[in-house]
């Protein structure tokens, strides 16, 4: 028996490799989970097995989207404290967020997801930090969630240990003990998380931030990730007051006091970076630590314009984030491309800053850089897995624009006719394959009126 092979075809590529390779009309042939081959022109003839056979004229081909930082719980959350920046925004929802549980989470992880997956998203990691007591099975939920909807989750297991009474910005009784939090973590890893090169599932350790948590927590969640081989993620540089906290409480910036805990390495990376000193740019770039840059959320929250065009420079890996969708109420990682590029422009870099096919770069082979799985996903090449998505251009938001790859980036947001996940269909002609939209709209709003946040 040939394996089962799937051919697309007459459709522009964008391979995203290392060379930025592109074919204004070419083809890809998928052979079960893999790419087989990624080329000009129409497809070999002759080939075996063909169950499907694709004529995407009009469209453009590129590796899904990878989003490299979220909240999902926040779905519920979204609209409120919307004149405030981070700390005030915080302090403001901490209270609602500390009354969640497991069926709010499901229902919240199903939206988010829902929401990503139609836009093209394929690999979607989701930082959850809150943990109410008696809650529920949390972590279980958010995985369930992605099974259901087709993605691929990394599971970044978050925690907060330092409440107000201690110096940190969440109240009391939003925070676990540290003992807890970790076994917690530890627990989440042992039930969800896959090695293999193929996950549908990967677990990462992630304290939320250096306000928020001990440095002892810090430093044992370092020791458990890398004791267990999983990543490490957190927030890093987010605000000028954020750094202000962490001059006065340890004398130090947020690069060099994560650093003193182990948070600098290959395994790490960090949300926003935004507010990053030369020194700070090059301990990243020297030690592989990834940024997950959101810039809507930076937007939303005045946190400032993060310096991606250093970054990128110095050779760290730079990924996109839409953030928690209580400071990007889209929670779309396509409209992050074009934000990404538009507002670097505002930057000391100006037209420089960053072009379309960088910002599709970080929205793929840099997503799967900084989630350490660039060698499986993240562009277009034989032997990689079949993650992959064809953008509608032809209809009248995009077919006048010459350029497939500025249509994408610079263009409004691109239907999606396919999406596929390990050559699995997760969105047929923009409509989910795995989940009902309307039901997971409805549970949502029935979830956030449990909550009382509408
Ligand atoms: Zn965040």
């Amino acid at each position: 028996m040939p394996v089962p092979r799937t051919v697309i075809e007459n459709c522009a590529v964008a391979t995203v490799d290392e060379h930025d390779t592109e074919y204004a009309r070419g083809h890809l042939v998928l052979a079960g989970p893999l790419i087989e081959s990624v080329g000009d022109g129409p497809a070999p003839r002759g080939l075996e097995g063909v169950v499907r056979r694709i004529d995407a004229t009009g469209h453009l081909a590129t590796p899904g989207l990878i989003n490299t930082h979220h909240h999902f719980y926040q779905w519920l959350t979204r609209g409120l404290a919307a004149e405030h920046g981070l700390f005030d925004w915080l302090v403001a929802l901490y209270p609602l967020w500390s009354r969640i549980d497991e069926p709010m989470v499901r229902a919240a992880a199903r939206g988010s997801l829902a929401v990503l997956a139609r836009g093209g998203v394929t690999t979607a990691a989701d930082h959850h930090y809150i943990h109410p007591r008696g809650s529920g099975d949390l972590s279980g939920a958010i995985v369930g969630a992605a099974r259901e909807t087709g993605v691929r989750l990394t599971l970044a297991r978050g925690s907060m240990d330092l409440g107000a009474s201690r110096g940190g910005l969440p109240p009391d009784f939003a925070v676990e003990s540290l003992d807890g939090a970790l076994a917690a973590t530890e627990e989440t890893i042992d039930a969800h998380h896959d090695a293999s090169p193929d996950a549908m599932v990967q677990i990462a350790v992630a304290p939320c931030s250096p306000f928020s948590v001990s440095a002892e927590l810090l430093r044992q969640g370092a020791e458990l990730a890398r004791r267990k081989g999983v990543r490490l993620h957190t927030h890093g540089s987010e605000t000028a007051e954020e750094e202000r906290y962490c001059r006065q409480r340890f004398g130090m910036g947020p690069t060099d006091y994560l650093a003193s805990t182990g948070w600098l390495g290959p395994d790490v990376w960090m949300a926003h970076c935004v507010h990053m000193t030369d020194e700070d740019i090059a301990a990243f770039a020297r030690t592989g630590t990834g940024v997950a840059h959101c810039p809507s959320s930076n937007a939303r929250l005045a946190a400032g314009i993060a310096r991606v065009p250093d970054l990128l420079a110095a050779g760290v890996p730079v990924g996109l984030g839409v953030d928690g969708s209580a400071s990007n109420e889209s929670g779309e990682l396509h409209t992050e491309l074009r934000n990404a590029l538009l507002i670097s422009r505002l930057g000391a870099h100006r037209e420089h800053a960053l072009n379309a096919r960088r910002a599709l770069r970080l929205a793929t082979h840099g997503g799967a850089r900084v989630l350490g799985r660039a060698d499986r996903i993240g562009s277009l090449e034989p032997g990689k897995l079949a993650d992959l998505v064809l953008w509608r251009l032809d209809t009248l938001a995009h077919a006048s624009i010459a350029d497939p790859v500025a249509a994408l980036a610079l263009g409004a947001p691109a239907p999606v006719t396919l999406s596929l996940v390990g050559g699995e269909t997760v969105v047929e002609d923009g409509r989910l394959t795995g989940v009902d939209e309307e039901a997971v709209a409805r549970s949502t709003r029935e979830q956030a009126r449990r909550l009382g946040s509408v």
